[in-house]
């Protein structure tokens, strides 16, 4: 089936902006860096990459009728919260499971930021103690039982998005909307460099630039320090993606590995000089769990030349500044 057939409700503003990073690119000296930014693509809760995958979760939400949006992250969850303010958009309810995936000593790390937006947002969290991983979990599966037994219908999400049948189609659109940016604005990436989480936005590149048949390079970047599981969940994704938009991934799934600081939501010294070299050349805000750690991949993959002088490469921005609250005494 193609991209264009799979039903979606727009959330996003259009395509995101594209632009160059000029002032990071002298500074560097090395290959030409533009970002895509999700971090500004949408008016519902500062948008960011999970709304865009939703598009298409909350078109099956609506057309099946369900009434409650479940879904689950840990506490500064961006995800969480992008599924809190397409509830409230859609005029559905949303109960979220927040759990404790990162131990951050911040005094406000579980108040502000992303879990008070959904609290604005009106979903219900519940929090509960549990690491990082996004395999289904006995605390969801709770949440989605209480719902069904109230008399509700729950459209069950899992975390990022990711492991659903139509996680990697929201990033195989932005593959085909990026091919028109390029064209209007006389440019073509040779490599993109994005975070990779849950996996599914690294999936649904990979999965959208092959159903075009356009070879690019996309290095994701592990931030969960659980790269052997994070390959497998882009792999997986990937190839779902692709069937469902009837082509195949041929090409190998990249997926870097130095950069994530040892540990999922905690930076290192490296993270935070790449968050302050591009608020400081670009104005740039990137957060310390995810942009941060990828932004100091492609300062260190340009600056040492592993990106070479002659490509242009993107990076694509995926948001998550709300968490950046929890983190005042590093940032
Ligand atoms: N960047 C931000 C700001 C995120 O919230 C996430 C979510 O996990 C990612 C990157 C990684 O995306 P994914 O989970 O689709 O791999």
């Amino acid at each position: 089936m193609a991209l264009a057939d799979h039903p979606r409700i727009p959330l996003t503003f259009g395509p995101s902006p594209l632009h160059p990073l000029d002032r990071l690119t002298a500074h560097l000296g090395g290959a030409r860096i533009w970002a895509k930014r999700e971090d500004c693509n949408s008016g519902l809760a500062f948008g960011g990459n999970k709304v865009r995958k939703l598009e298409y979760l909350a078109a099956e939400a609506v057309a099946t009728g369900c009434d409650t949006l479940v879904s689950i992250g840990g506490v500064q969850s961006n995800h969480t919260r992008s599924v809190a303010a397409v509830a409230a958009y859609l005029g559905l309810k949303c109960v979220l499971v927040q759990e404790s995936w990162v131990d951050w000593p911040d005094s406000v790390y579980d108040k502000v930021g992303n879990v008070q937006l959904s609290r604005l947002l009106g979903a219900t969290s519940r929090f509960v103690e549990a690491g990082f991983g996004i395999g289904i979990k006995e605390s969801y599966q709770q949440v989605l039982t209480e719902v069904d037994l109230s008399g509700g219908k729950p459209y069950p999400i899992p975390a990022g998005a990711s492991d659903h049948p139509l996680g990697g189609l929201g990033f195989a659109r932005w593959a085909a909307e990026l091919l028109e940016q390029e064209r209007a604005a006389g440019v073509r990436f040779d490599t993109v460099v994005v975070a990779s989480g849950t996996g599914s936005t690294q999936a649904g590149m990979v999965a959208g630039f092959a159903a075009l048949g356009e070879r690019r390079r996309v290095i994701g970047v592990d931030i969960t320090a659980k790269p052997v599981e994070t390959l497998a969940a882009v792999q997986r994704i990937a190839h779902r993606t692709a069937a469902l938009l009837d082509t195949e991934i041929t090409d190998e799934v990249i997926l870097d590995e130095r950069y994530h600081a040892g540990t999922y939501g905690i930076p290192d010294e490296e993270t935070l000089s790449a968050m302050r070299l591009a608020a400081r050349t670009e104005a740039l805000i990137t957060d310390p769990v995810y942009e941060g750690k990828s932004m100091a991949a492609l300062i260190d993959l340009v600056g040492t030349g592993e990106i070479p002088r002659t490509d242009t490469v993107l990076f694509a921005h995926l948001g998550g500044q709300p968490a950046i609250n929890g983190y005042s005494a590093v940032v």
